[in-house]
């Protein structure tokens, strides 16, 4: 199938670049209004000897691929510029707009790109050493590319920058505090879009007290009260709180100086095994995939553990932020687990009746925007995420606020 010509001359686009461990996405948005998805860009396995870049016209749904070397995440820039300028006529890009994981205790908004920015994000290199060197990276490509376009870092922790300070603060020694070392919290990009379709769809509810489940590879909640985050599963990194694809989340401390003393595990090792080699894999010893363990749990107890592990962790987060909170009013399922698999969210939900907590079975299972009883205290809905949508209105408000202000 061939993508159409895009006949849209001297049109305004925003180009958003979201990196992944081994992946990039990348949309274009026509500036609107509204601000349209036009394009969308995947490209997997990077850092394998050859991977797939597949670029989806988003009206119609058509699609093309191809191969790719891409050693790292800046070897992707190229190729996937040039395949967008063949795709659209005199694409007029006005802007583009990075995922940025860590942004630190200083940024609470989005950042025009610029080389203090750049120094920061050098600085803060040590906090987040998987994601923050390529995403450095990726910017410094974009801005061999186009030397003269304004580039935006959108970060995934300015979401939880206002937490009240008992949400931020680690109980270790005060002087860690002062160099940085606090609870950030992350998913920011899709919180902040969570919220936005919240105010959209039911503005009453977003005044209310929240929580924003994101459970997809990451997992994490947020709790949101009058319209402000007040705690987060994350911490310090995203591989604190639920467990994850591959993550522990929450760990007993004194497990490092136990493996360390009993089996001579080194920090390296232990950062390998937390990160890449626990949560639903490490439990299952078969997949990281939900739906794998999900199909397979019927003749696997290890799988059928590892569901049930991660369902039990996420009931026990929804009453923690339910008591943070002050009670509860509406929980959001997001992420590739939370909009797809009812049979998690059922389990999760199951017990928390108390809490005024109810999900209509025939709701559940189509996915329904609503899967609460009707009536029940707490309305349960199902809210699709979209982290690029979110970057690209970030990167519009930013240039149309430097427009105003330049008047
Ligand atoms: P990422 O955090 O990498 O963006 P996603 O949000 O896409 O990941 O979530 C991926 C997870 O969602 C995987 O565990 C996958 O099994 C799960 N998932 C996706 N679709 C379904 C489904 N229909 N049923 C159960 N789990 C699903």
């Amino acid at each position: 199938m061939s993508l159409r010509d895009f006949g849209h001359h001297s049109r305004d686009y925003i180009l958003t670049i979201n990196g992944g461990s081994s992946s990039l996405k990348c949309s274009l948005f026509q500036v609107g209004p509204p601000l349209t998805r036009v394009l969308s860009c995947l490209v997997d396995r990077i850092g394998f000897p050859e991977g797939t870049l597949t670029l989806t016209d988003v009206a119609d749904g058509t699609s093309e691929r191809r191969t790719i070397q891409a050693a790292h995440h800046k070897d992707c820039v190229d190729p996937v510029i040039v395949w967008l300028e063949q795709k659209v006529t005199h694409m007029g890009l006005v802007a583009i707009g990075h995922r940025v994981v860590h942004g630190g205790h200083r940024y609470s908004r989005p950042q025009r790109i610029t080389s203090d920015i750049m120094d920061e994000l050098h600085r803060l290199s040590h906090y987040d050493p998987e994601h923050l060197p390529a995403e450095i990276e990726l910017i410094e490509a974009c801005g061999r590319r186009y030397p003269m376009l304004p580039q935006v870092a959108c970060f995934d922790t300015a979401f939880h920058r206002d937490m009240p300070l008992v949400a931020r603060l680690l109980p270790i020694p005060r002087r860690y505090e002062a160099a940085g070392v606090q609870r950030y919290g992350f998913h920011g990009l899709s919180y902040a879009y969570l919220m936005e379709e919240l105010r959209r769809i039911a503005p009453h509810e977003a005044q209310g007290r929240v929580i924003l489940a994101h459970l997809g590879n990451g997992a994490s909640m947020a709790a949101v009260r009058g319209g402000k985050d007040i705690d987060t599963s994350m911490g310090f990194t995203p591989t604190a709180g639920l467990p994850m694809s591959t993550r522990s989340g929450d760990l007993d401390p004194g497990l490092l100086s136990y493996l360390s003393r009993t089996e001579g595990m080194t920090v390296e090792q232990f950062h390998t095994m937390v990160n890449q080699q626990s949560g639903l894999l490490g439990l299952s010893e078969t997949s990281s995939d939900l739906r794998d363990l999900l199909a397979s749990e019927s003749h696997d107890p290890r799988a059928a553990e590892a569901v049930a592990l991660f369902c039990y962790q996420a009931k026990k987060w929804i009453g923690s932020f339910t008591a943070a909170l002050g009670g509860l009013d509406t929980l959001v399922f997001s992420g590739g687990i939370g909009e797809n698999s009812a049979v998690v969210r059922a389990r999760i939900c199951e017990g928390l009746e108390f809490l005024g907590l109810a999900l209509d079975e025939a709701r559940n299972t189509k996915s329904a925007a609503v899967i609460s009883k009707e009536g029940s205290g707490v309305t349960v809905r199902v809210i699709p995420t979209d982290e690029e949508s979110e970057i690209a209105r970030s990167v519009h408000h930013l240039l149309h606020q430097s427009r105003s202000n330049d008047v």
